[in-house]
């Protein structure tokens, strides 16, 4: 297991501008569900050294939560996180896999 500090961290969002602001966690934009990558395997280990964009490409709806699929754009990478708090409802749903 890895261990790792986590940290408040504020990010813009580098597909619409936004200023999002972190909470160790986030690592996505609430307002267009773009990330970026800057994690590997746990949400939160910001193991990679990548830094592409990650394009939110489908939701799943788990135990009263949303779950996000990712693809980064650079490196193909792909992973899941979890909602946050904030994101957009809207765009959660029509991301849902039909
Ligand atoms: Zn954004
Ligand atoms: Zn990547």
């Amino acid at each position: 297991m890895r261990n790792f500090i986590k940290k408040k961290e504020n990010f813009k969002c580098e597909n619409c501008g936004f200023e999002v602001s972190g909470d160790g966690y986030t690592d996505h934009c609430p307002k267009c569900l773009w990330g970026k990558h800057v994690d590997e395997e746990i949400p939160g280990d910001r193991a990679s050294e990548c830094g592409g964009l990650m394009k939110a490409v489908e939701s799943t709806y788990v135990s009263g939560r949303y779950k996000i699929h990712y693809r980064c754009g650079k490196c193909r990478h792909e992973f899941w996180v979890r909602e946050g708090e904030d994101d957009d409802r809207t765009l959660l749903m029509e991301l849902m896999v039909k």
